[in-house]
């Protein structure tokens, strides 16, 4: 596993502010319930790596985790058990994380039983089961219920492990590039489902992807990492059709086709593009993407861009020196 020590601050995972503060020199990322946000980046940007932190599965070095204002401290205790079912991860692939040498059954049972909602008698048990199964459209449950993991396609796999995360009754889900293993012909049911979950459970749910057409397609607001921080942010819609930082039109520029939403995915995505994502050990001074932008400036290669509100949209911003009044009136 990559290192990865850039300073870390996370805040806010739940906020009742409407306001979002894009902290300078921070990871800041706001979820809200009935919200998908997008993370969207190449290969080592760090998204996986705030996926992680967020569900708690790697220790914080530094920074806050809030759920409902409240602090998550790290490890045990109350607060931290309640967020631990509060917020579910769905990894990247599903096959990886069922065990193949139990059932269907045996996967959601667990779940249900470990955050507590498993019910009383067997016929209560039996019913949660099956709910779980409805929920994702696996129906009629019995046919799935008994099977084994491998007797399952990849996109039937995939639904078993968000059924699984939904038998913690979730506030949130953390889905890390959810379909970009799957068939390209299953992404988009799979997309489909977790966007009728976020309305029908009030969901927030973070989608990390490296396919901005994707992300367009699936979510409410997208936020663009660059080598470990976030460079551009927005309502997707504003974002995608008048992208400000450099790095965001590149992506957008290298997507294969726009009309193939989730299905840009296989094709190189934010992978895409010119020069080579730049390390974390030793990022580039100033802007880190300086080295790859055909507009960098004298003073990107030592000042790091601060957050910077475009102002064709509420809430649209970009770290990037381009959108400095003192350089546009130049
Ligand atoms: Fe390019 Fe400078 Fe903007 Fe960085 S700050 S994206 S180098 S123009
Ligand atoms: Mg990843």
């Amino acid at each position: 596993t990559k290192h990865f020590p850039v300073r870390r601050k996370l805040r806010d995972l739940f906020s009742n502010r409407k306001d979002v503060v894009h902290a300078v020199d921070d990871v800041h990322l706001v979820l809200r319930r009935g919200k998908v946000v997008a993370l969207v980046g190449e290969s080592g940007s760090g998204k996986s790596t705030i996926a992680r932190l967020l569900a708690q599965l790697y220790p914080r070095t530094g920074g806050d985790i809030q759920l409902h204002g409240e602090t998550t401290k790290v490890k045990g205790g109350s607060a931290f058990r309640r967020y631990c079912s509060q917020v579910q991860m769905i990894f990247q692939d599903p096959f990886a994380s069922l065990n193949p040498t139990h059932t269907i059954r045996y996967h959601l049972t667990r779940s249900l039983k470990i955050h507590g909602n498993a019910g009383t008698t067997e016929a209560d048990l039996e019913q949660a089961l099956r709910d779980l199964l409805q929920q994702v459209q696996l129906t009629p449950p019995e046919r799935y219920l008994d099977k084994f993991p491998h007797e399952l396609s990849g996109g039937q796999r995939q639904r078993v492990a968000i059924a699984r995360a939904l038998g913690a009754q979730p506030e949130a889900l953390l889905a890390d590039e959810p379909v970009s293993m799957l068939d390209v012909s299953i992404r988009l049911g799979v997309l489909n489902l977790l966007r009728d979950l976020r309305d029908r459970l009030d969901l927030a749910i973070l989608y990390i992807t490296h396919d901005i057409a994707s992300a367009r397609y699936f979510a409410d607001e997208t936020m663009v990492m660059y080598a470990g921080r976030m460079v551009e942010g927005g309502d997707s819609e504003t974002l995608t059709q008048s992208p400000a930082h450099p790095y965001t039109r590149l992506l957008i520029d290298s997507a294969p086709d726009p009309d193939r939403l989730a299905g840009a995915a296989d094709a190189g995505g934010a992978d895409a593009g010119n020069g080579e994502p730049p390390s974390l050990i030793h990022p580039p001074t100033g802007c880190r993407f300086h080295p790859r932008c055909p507009v960098a400036m004298e003073r990107c290669r030592t000042e790091l861009p601060v957050p910077l509100e475009i102002g064709d949209a509420p809430g649209h911003w970009a770290a990037c020196w381009l959108y400095d009044r003192e350089e546009v009136a130049k």
